[in-house]
């Protein structure tokens, strides 16, 4: 009879489920991560694959320095990913761009840019505005379309290739020796004998602790727990080119070039209550419309594929991370932006799990500020 006695079972192994039990499991933690199998509705394997700063924050300062803490972490995390595993996350950390279409896109974009900088120390985002002649020096060799009059640059801004930094985040689980169950989803799960007990097609599995990190599977499990998974879909799009030779070295919003040669292009951003990825061709000519205006001659190539996928967001569009109350030792963490924090969730988030209680800097991450809001 297969082992079901853990320190943690983290239920979900998606970007955010899989990089936290990684981080569990390097610290010596007896780890098993449940997942669904190929029919479930997964962002993480819908990812423009961005590891961004320049963007993350803007109402809440704590997410700023969290984005750049983990950006500063992914350096290493790659590197020790890919010697744990032997498969390499593709991370590239050469700055990053956000192109401005006009005028009033450029107005717009800067002062959101001075907004965030006024709400924290000058050393998180460093993002300047660049205008046209600098951007050109990034794209050299780049026709760039003539409405383009610049952008905002972040130089702590990269990129990694998601499906690859899932891939390696398996195989790394596996090395460590941590359980990566696809067949066995959660059914339910509840406070037991002083720690947690989950139900699954294969079994009841135990831990001492359990972390949910299902995405949007986390609200049927998270109120039996004592714990607050307020998960709101949103609609992306993305779509990729036939492959051409390197020419895109530095990563943008909106397009970028994969290792492959493929240029993705992306993404929508639609608000939805309905829980399915049916992608639209109007979605597929408005980003291919918005990409050949900022570098016309990507009009020369062929459109190979266009998927959707459903972020997984909470009210505001911050991470949430929350220990119960009412059951000690489980946990809740879902974010929009898991390629992102992956590090940081490997390393600060592990660790703050592996505490005996949550520790009090993570406090701005807690759901009950959605019922402040509501409150006041
Ligand atoms: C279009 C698009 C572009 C994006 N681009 C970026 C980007 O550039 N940079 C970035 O950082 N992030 C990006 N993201 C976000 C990122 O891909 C992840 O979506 C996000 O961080 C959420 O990851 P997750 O692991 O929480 O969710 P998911 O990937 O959905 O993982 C949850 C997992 O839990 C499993 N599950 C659900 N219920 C159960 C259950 N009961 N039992 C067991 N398992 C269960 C699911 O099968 C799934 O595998 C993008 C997302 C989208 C949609």
């Amino acid at each position: 009879m297969a082992d079901t006695s853990y320190d943690f079972i983290v239920v979900g192994g998606g970007v955010v489920g899989s990089a936290i039990g990684y981080g569990l499991a390097k610290r010596g933690a007896r780890v098993a991560v449940l997942d669904e199998g190929d029919t479930a509705i997964r962002a993480s394997r819908v990812n423009f694959g961005l590891v961004w700063l320049q963007s993350k924050g803007d109402g809440m300062p704590d997410y700023g320095r969290w984005t750049r803490r983990s950006a500063d972490l992914w350096g290493p995390f790659a590197q020790e990913l890919r010697q744990t595993s032997g498969v390499d996350p593709e991370h590239v950390q050469r700055g990053g761009v956000i192109f401005c279409l006009g005028d009033e896109e450029f107005e717009q974009r800067r002062t959101t840019i001075m907004r965030m900088h006024n709400q924290v120390e000058p050393w998180v985002y460093e993002t300047e505005m660049i205008d046209r002649r600098q951007m050109q020096e990034l794209f050299p060799g780049v026709r760039l379309g003539k409405e383009l009059v610049g952008g905002s640059f972040c130089p702590h801004d990269g990129v990694s290739n998601p499906l690859r930094l899932l891939q390696s985040l398996h195989a790394a689980l596996k090395r460590l020796g941590a359980d990566y169950r696809p067949d066995a989803p959660a059914r339910a799960a509840r406070a037991e004998g002083g720690g947690f007990a989950v139900d699954t097609p294969v079994g009841t599995l135990r831990a001492g602790k359990i972390v949910l990190a299902a995405g949007h599977g986390s609200p049927a499990l998270a109120g039996a727990l004592g714990l607050d998974a307020p998960v709101i879909p949103e609609r992306g799009q993305l779509l990729i080119t036939e492959r051409v030779a390197p020419i895109l070295d530095v990563a943008a919003g909106g397009i970028r070039q994969m290792s492959e040669g493929g240029m993705l292009i992306g993404a929508t951003f639609e608000d939805t209550s309905e829980y399915t990825t049916r992608a639209t061709t109007a979605n597929a000519v408005e980003l291919a419309q918005r990409a050949i205006r900022i570098m016309p001659d990507l009009a020369r190539l062929k459109m190979v594929r266009t998927w959707l996928g459903l972020r997984v967001l909470s009210p505001d569009g911050f991470p949430v991370y929350m220990e119960s109350d009412d059951h000690p030792g489980a946990y809740v963490a879902f974010c929009h932006s898991g390629n992102t924090l992956a590090a940081v969730h490997a390393e600060d988030l592990a660790e703050a799990f592996l505490a005996p209680r949550l520790p009090e800097r993570l406090a701005s991450f807690h759901p009950r500020r959605f019922h402040a809001q509501k409150a006041a």
